[in-house]
């Protein structure tokens, strides 16, 4: 998508601070973060949200999952974190392109919405 920012930082146009990449998965520190560690991890694909996730696409969504424990563990978070999508007008997502937020490095609060 030529006028999604995320797929601007992925392609290398728009600078970002790298934590993870491989094959299918990039992922890079918030540029507002709201934790200690807030780092946005996205399939190199375009998926505009989790709401555009299907059967063809899906295993980029377990390439994620399979990508947050890794960085989590290099970000130190081994006393937990959260993960969190927001999908849509409701959700409150801003950039439309999927993407997971890893939240940590301190205790979270308890409340989901
Ligand atoms: P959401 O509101 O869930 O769509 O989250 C979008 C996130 O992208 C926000 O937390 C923004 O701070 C973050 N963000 C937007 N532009 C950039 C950027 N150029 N580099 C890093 N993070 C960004």
């Amino acid at each position: 998508m030529s006028d999604c920012i995320f797929c601007k930082i992925i392609a290398g146009e728009i600078p970002s601070s790298k934590v993870f990449e491989d094959e299918a998965v990039y992922a890079f520190r918030d540029i507002n973060p709201m934790a200690p560690v807030h780092v946005l991890v996205v399939p190199k694909e375009h998926i505009p949200s989790a709401d555009g996730v299907n059967a063809e696409n899906s295993h980029l969504v377990a390439r994620i999952f399979e990508a947050i424990p890794k960085i989590a563990a290099a970000e130190g978070l081994a006393n937990g974190y959260r993960v969190i999508t927001n999908c849509g007008e409701d959700g409150c997502q801003s950039v439309k392109h999927l993407h997971f937020h890893i939240l940590g490095g301190k205790k979270l609060p308890d409340q989901m919405a």
